[in-house]
């Protein structure tokens, strides 16, 4: 490839990763809350200032205001930039892994990009408004569903779509009936729905195979983080979100998935 196209490639993923990161703060925020995406425009929380285009600059205005509102002096969460940052470097991983710009060997498959850069953003989102809210917009939910069947459609063969099939419906069960039996146990839901929803598009993202190197993530790092948080808070019945844990498990299975069901299967051979 031309090399000034492919800096430009790079530069652009970067530059585009940081505004979609802002869109996300936005997304996140009101999103949970029915709240439309384009109106009220951007606005300080604190003193309802209007934000004007050059304070609203991603990662720079933050930095050149200090993390503070122009006119009330308010201290702007960290998170917003955060956002912005774990956004841009997911979709830099996405260039890194999915495309031959930055590492010649790679495999490119620009479907894979394009989508996973997609997928990385709403798994962001999820991530956020189940901590917020403990809620996950169904919206988010179906833009992963429609990057499963993108990345079912880009390769039709036999085994990947048994895999792709076969993860949507197993996970979706799996969860669904550790659920019933909680339910039935503890006569409450273990598990909201969201996150069963959750783990059926994850399986039909990633594979099935791939999604339980996600759930292994996702309950071994959840459960150990949750015991401690258990222990530590008195109000036992209190509720934690576990969609937090399953969306770095996805996200680790879409970067990482294919490499190390391969290597499994390699030392079963
Ligand atoms: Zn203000």
């Amino acid at each position: 490839m031309n090399p000034v196209l492919q800096v430009s490639i790079i530069v652009l993923t970067i530059i585009v990763g940081l505004a979609i990161g802002s869109f996300l703060n936005v997304v996140i925020y009101r999103l949970p809350n029915d709240m439309s995406l384009s109106k009220p425009a951007s606005h300080c929380p604190k003193c309802q200032h209007p934000i004007k285009w050059y304070d609203n600059i991603p990662l720079i205005s933050y930095i050149i205001l200090r993390g503070k509102c122009r006119h009330c002096h308010t201290k702007i969460s960290f998170r917003y930039p955060f956002v912005e940052i774990l956004n841009t470097v997911m979709w830099f991983l996405c260039l890194l892994l999915f495309t031959n710009l930055i590492i010649p060997t790679m495999e490119c498959n620009w479907i894979k990009f394009g989508v996973s850069l997609v997928a990385c953003s709403a798994l962001i989102a999820i991530f956020f408004c189940d901590f917020d809210t403990m809620l996950i917009p169904d919206v988010l939910q179906v833009v992963l569903l429609i990057c499963g069947l993108v990345l079912l459609l880009d390769d039709p063969t036999f085994d990947n779509i048994l895999n792709k099939v076969l993860g949507f419906i197993c996970s979706g069960f799996l969860f669904y009936f550790v659920n019933l039996i909680y339910k039935l146990i503890h006569k409450k839901d273990g598990l909201g729905f969201g996150d069963i929803e959750l783990v059926a598009v994850g399986g039909l993202l990633v594979g099935g195979l791939q999604m339980i190197y996600a759930l292994l993530i996702a309950c071994v790092g959840g459960g150990i983080i949750l015991l401690v948080l258990t222990a530590i808070n008195k109000k036992k019945d209190k509720e934690y979100p576990f969609a937090v844990f399953l969306t770095i498990g996805i996200a680790a299975a879409l970067f990482s998935g294919d490499y190390i069901v391969n290597w499994y299967l390699s030392l079963l051979r």
